[in-house]
C-alpha cells in the first residue's frame, strides 16, 4: 500500500484534525478532505478513486487511449479518477504527445491590421488569374486600391514583366511589390527585372497565399466584374470610379482627380482636387482595426508563439518533421530544416514539438475549463455534474449556456 494513501486513509478516519501535523503528499490532500472517503479499503475522493502514486503514470497513459484531446482527457478523468496535480499532468502528457503533435492544427493566427501606404503606388500586389480561357495579370495599389489588369499571351514570365513595365510606364515604379510564388514571379529573369528597375519583390510564404491578399482579394473583385460585364471596360471603369469605405475612389486616390463615366456628374467634379490624406490615412486605420477585431472574433484567432532556430517542428501540410532554421524577413514565416531539403513555412504550419503550445482543442468555448483540484467548485461534487444549462458539440465538447437574467 502507498505510504501517503495509507496515511490520507487515516487521516479520514481521524476527521482530518490539524494541518499542521500533515506533511509533504498529505497536505496536498487537506483541501479535499470534505469529500475523502474509505470504502472497503479503497480511498475515494466523491466517487473517484484515489490512485496511488505507483500506478499513476500508467492510469495517465490509460486516460489519454485514443489521443483523445484535452478538454476529453480531463472529462474521462472526473468520471473514474483522482490524485493531486491530475489535471496538470494530464494537461502535460496531451501537450508533448507526438502522435497528438502530428494531428495538432495550430489556432488561426491573430489577424494584423494591414498598414496602409503613406502615398499612392507605393506598395503594389501583383497576381495571375484566368477567366473565359485566358490568363490575366493583375495588380493593385495598396493605396488607391488602384485595379490594371493585362491579358497574358502566352503566361510566361517575360510577359508578366512586360505588362508591369507598361504599368509601370504610366503610373511610376512601387517601391514594393508583393506577389506568390508561382514560377513567373520566382524566376530569375524577374529577380534580374526587379534590380534594373529598383524595386523591392516580396514573395508569400508557399501554401500560404493569404499573405498576399490584397491581391487575391481583388482578383476575386475582377473576376466577378468580368464574368457580367458585356463591356469589360465599363466595368473596370466603373470599379475605378466607386467611392471605397473611406469616401474616395480608387481613381481618386491614385490620380487626384474623378474620371468622366457615362453616369452624368457636374463638370465641376472633374476638376483635379486631392484627397485629404490625412484624413484618409485616420479612417483607414480606423477600417483596417474594425476588420481585424471582427475576424479574431469570428475565427477565435490566437497569438502563435515565435519559433527559435533548432526548434523541432511538425509541419502540417507535408506531415513530417523539421528543425527551424531561422525566421524569414517576413513576418511569421520560416526557414525550417525538412526531409524536402529547407524550405520555407509560415507559422500556421509549423507545430512545436513537445511544446507548450496551446492546440485547438485545449480551448474548449465555455465550461470545463475549471483547473481541477483544490478550489475548483466541482471538488465537493468530485464529478462533472449535467445540468440542462449545458450541451455537448458533436466534437464532444461540453458548452455551458451563458446564464440570462431570469426576471
Ligand atoms: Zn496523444
Amino acid at each position: 500500500m502507498d505510504p501517503t494513501c495509507s496515511e490520507v486513509m487515516k487521516r479520514c478516519q481521524e476527521g482530518w484534525p490539524d494541518l499542521c501535523h500533515l506533511t509533504g503528499e498529505v497536505r496536498k490532500f487537506w483541501p479535499e478532505r470534505a469529500v475523502l472517503t474509505v470504502h472497503d479499503g479503497l480511498l475515494l475522493k466523491g466517487s473517484r478513486l484515489v490512485i496511488p502514486s505507483a500506478m499513476r503514470h500508467t492510469v495517465l497513459k490509460k486516460l489519454h487511449e485514443g489521443h483523445q484531446g484535452l478538454a476529453r482527457c480531463r472529462l474521462r478523468a472526473r468520471d473514474s479518477v483522482w490524485w493531486p496535480g491530475l489535471s496538470g499532468q494530464i494537461k502535460e502528457l496531451v501537450q508533448i504527445c507526438a502522435t497528438c503533435i502530428k494531428e495538432r492544427v495550430n489556432p488561426t493566427e491573430v489577424l494584423m491590421p494591414s498598414d496602409f501606404p503613406s502615398r499612392p503606388w507605393l506598395k503594389l500586389g501583383a497576381d495571375l488569374f484566368s477567366i473565359h480561357g485566358s490568363t490575366y495579370l493583375l495588380t493593385v495599389g495598396y493605396f488607391s486600391r488602384f485595379v490594371e489588369i493585362a491579358k497574358l499571351t502566352p503566361a510566361r514570365s517575360d510577359d508578366v514583366i512586360v505588362h508591369l513595365k507598361s504599368m509601370f510606364s504610366q503610373h511610376g515604379i512601387p517601391e514594393f511589390l508583393f506577389s506568390d510564388n508561382g514560377p513567373q514571379f520566382s524566376s530569375q529573369t524577374f529577380a534580374s527585372f526587379a534590380a534594373d528597375y529598383g524595386f523591392s519583390h516580396i514573395t508569400s510564404s508557399p501554401r500560404f497565399a493569404q499573405s498576399n491578399g490584397e491581391a487575391e482579394r481583388h482578383v476575386q473583385t475582377v473576376k466577378h466584374l468580368l464574368s457580367k460585364a458585356k463591356d469589360p471596360y465599363l466595368a473596370m471603369l466603373a470599379y475605378r470610379t466607386t467611392p471605397l469605405p473611406n469616401g474616395y475612389s480608387p481613381a481618386q486616390l491614385l490620380m487626384g482627380r474623378r474620371l468622366r463615366t457615362p453616369i452624368p456628374q457636374h463638370h465641376s467634379l472633374l476638376i483635379p482636387s486631392l484627397p485629404d490624406f490625412t484624413t484618409v490615412a485616420a479612417k483607414e486605420k480606423e477600417i483596417r482595426e474594425k476588420q481585424a477585431a471582427s475576424y479574431n472574433i469570428r475565427h477565435r484567432a490566437r497569438q502563435l508563439s515565435h519559433l527559435s532556430s533548432g526548434q523541432r517542428v511538425w509541419i502540417t501540410d507535408t506531415k513530417t518533421e523539421g528543425t527551424v532554421v531561422a525566421s524569414h524577413s517576413a513576418p511569421r514565416s520560416y526557414w525550417v530544416e525538412s526531409p524536402q531539403g529547407t524550405i520555407r513555412r509560415n507559422r500556421r504550419h509549423l507545430v512545436p514539438m513537445a511544446s507548450t503550445e496551446p492546440c485547438a482543442e485545449s480551448f474548449p468555448e465555455t465550461g470545463d475549463q475549471t483547473e481541477e483540484g483544490e478550489h475548483s467548485p466541482e471538488s465537493s461534487t468530485a464529478q462533472t455534474v449535467k445540468t440542462p444549462m449545458e450541451y455537448k458539440t458533436r466534437s464532444g465538447r461540453t458548452v455551458v449556456r451563458p446564464k440570462r437574467l431570469d426576471l
